[in-house]
């Protein structure tokens, strides 16, 4: 990893503990913030390097079981209050030909070819993204599109994307650079349009958290163990999951074929209401 980036990271989380901490202490409820230091809290943070960041919880509520599920190296998960904060340095934690050949994650490519790969590495994003959802958020009204950029955050660390490549610009065209996880760099970060087989391939493991905060899941649906068949525009569905035991509304990546061989992430609208990936 990139030792700036590292040290970015290393401070926002920081300062999301520090804030996280200030937020506790400075509300209504004073036993609350004697609970919190005489927990583990406040010596963690004072001993905490960063580099070890994985998913806090410093709130008084509890964080859905999913979000432990999320990379510990490049995601970072804090609650607070009703809302979760997610931050990633946009690093997935799998091979791809996406990384630059010094990179040990670093592999040739196998569906797209040297030839046909976008521009860019991996390793030359330098930022973040942050999200922040309700813990339990509920769907809206009506349904929202998405947008060009990041739409979700994936538990490997790096985004989601829709199925268009530019305005109004299916993904058709650039499909050829999408390596065997279905995700390429640029015009940012590297980001999945496809079904990221390194993490999910045809079952019904989680594969991220959409920008209104629903979880996508794989093709498959832990409630039946098969393709959901009650799935509404946007492969949604109400059931429960292997990390929910009372049924809630979360996301599938359908299971219908994209040319040929692939499925796409999130065609669909939000029907929740999303929040700014920035
Ligand atoms: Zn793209
Ligand atoms: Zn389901």
């Amino acid at each position: 990893m990139n030792p700036s980036n590292l040290s970015s990271l290393t401070l926002a989380i920081t300062l999301a503990l520090t804030l996280g901490l200030t937020g506790c202490g400075g509300s209504e409820d004073s036993t609350d913030v004697t609970d919190a230091t005489s927990s583990t809290s406040s010596t963690d943070t004072s001993t905490d390097t960063g580099t070890d960041t994985g998913t806090e919880d410093l709130g008084s509520g509890i964080l859905h079981t999913a979000y432990y599920e999320f990379d510990d190296n490049n995601v970072n998960v804090v609650l607070s209050g009703t809302k979760v904060v997610i931050e990633t340095n946009g690093m997935p934690n799998h091979t791809s030909p996406y990384w630059s050949a010094s990179n040990e994650l670093h592999v040739e490519p196998t569906v797209t070819s040297y030839a046909k790969m976008a521009p860019g590495y991996i390793d030359d994003f330098v930022g973040t993204y942050t999200l922040t959802v309700d813990n339990s958020p509920s769907q809206a009204t009506s349904a929202s599109a998405t947008g060009l950029g990041a739409i979700g955050i994936a538990v490997s660390g790096a985004v989601i994307y829709n199925d268009e490549e530019g305005p109004g610009i299916p993904l058709d065209g650039a499909a050829g650079s999408l390596d065997f996880n279905g995700a390429h760099t640029g015009p940012q970060s590297y980001h999945y349009h496809l079904e990221p087989i390194s993490f999910s391939e045809d079952d019904s493991n989680l594969v991220g958290v959409i920008a209104d905060g629903f979880f996508l899941y794989g093709r498959k649906c832990n409630s039946t163990g098969t393709y959901p068949t009650d799935l509404d525009a946007s492969g949604g569905h109400t059931s429960i999951t292997q990390f929910a035991q009372d049924a809630e509304y979360h996301y599938h990546i359908q299971n219908e074929l994209y040319l040929g061989s692939y499925y796409i992430l999130f065609p669909g609208d939000y029907q929740g209401t999303a929040s700014a990936i920035r």
